[in-house]
């Protein structure tokens, strides 16, 4: 959840902004950067799961309530249009077919929270039919539980690799790197760099190519796109799998309001623990 808060922040300034050469070498936290939709709603699926004090079996109707009271709270941050005009704002939010890559970049708590890849998977389809009920949106947000939970488990990315490209078989392919895509990305005009199926693995492989939490986030936000939540999918992998500094934590919640802050700090009394690589 706080990689999927940092990579929003940091990807934040660089949202659709179309730069051929955007280097890794970029100011990590600047003056310009904020949260956006990406670290709202992550943190509304929070607050939902912290409410059910574990019976999941409200999880849908206390993920509908959060998301539209912080969404409404915060109307700025950013939304899709449909999402925004459809869902959160109505008085009865229905699902609405959608494959965008909002589904993936929320889902982060649950990988937290989750026992087995049994119950992840069911949590993660709870979280997110209530919007992104199409198969792609489902699969999108369960693909970057599953690697946050796999990393959280303490396993190797050869192990995460293989069991997402079961998702993404484009995974596996030599050819599909940070260096092939920067450059090449993001300038889709029919807008399929906010689908899933268009951004997930994206910010798989920057987790996968990256070298430290940092790293990862650099790697998301250099190929251009929808960088805060490309930055938010490849952030809440790399925080499960290598930890985040505590210095890093306290720079990033400075751009959090005191009521999201609160959110975060008590979703962390029920946040499971990261298993160390070595137990
Ligand atoms: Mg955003």
């Amino acid at each position: 959840m706080l990689g999927a808060i940092i990579g929003d922040i940091v990807g934040s300034r660089f949202e659709f902004v179309e730069e051929d050469n955007r280097g890794k070498d970029f100011a990590f936290f600047t003056k310009s950067c904020r949260f956006t939709d990406d670290s709202c709603m992550t943190l509304a699926i929070a607050k939902a799961l912290f409410l059910c004090k574990g019976d999941y079996s409200k999880l849908r109707q206390n993920t509908i309530s959060c998301m539209q009271e912080l969404g409404r709270a915060y109307p700025n941050a950013g939304y899709g249009y449909n999402f925004y005009h459809n869902w959160l704002m109505s008085s009865n939010p229905k699902p609405y077919n959608s494959y965008g890559n909002g589904s993936a970049m929320r889902v982060s708590p649950v990988a937290w929270v989750a026992e087995s890849e049994e119950q992840l998977k069911e949590l993660s389809l709870m979280v997110t039919d209530i919007t992104h009920n199409h198969p792609e949106g489902i699969k999108g947000a369960e693909a970057i539980a599953m690697g946050i939970y796999l990393a959280r488990l303490g396993k190797s990315k050869e192990e995460i690799r293989e069991k997402l490209s079961v998702y993404y078989p484009i995974l596996k392919d030599k050819f599909f790197t940070i260096k092939s895509l920067r450059g090449n990305y993001g300038y889709d005009f029919a807008g399929g760099w906010v689908t899933c199926q268009g951004s997930v693995p994206q910010a798989i492989i920057a987790f996968l190519e990256s070298e430290n939490f940092e790293d990862a986030i650099r790697n998301a936000v250099c190929i251009g796109g929808d960088s805060d939540t490309i930055g938010a999918m490849a952030g809440s992998i790399a925080e499960a799998y290598y930890g985040v500094s505590y210095d890093m934590e306290d720079r990033a919640l400075e751009y959090l309001p005191e009521d999201l802050k609160s959110i975060y700090y008590a979703f962390n009394i029920i946040k499971g623990k990261r298993r160390n690589k070595s137990e």
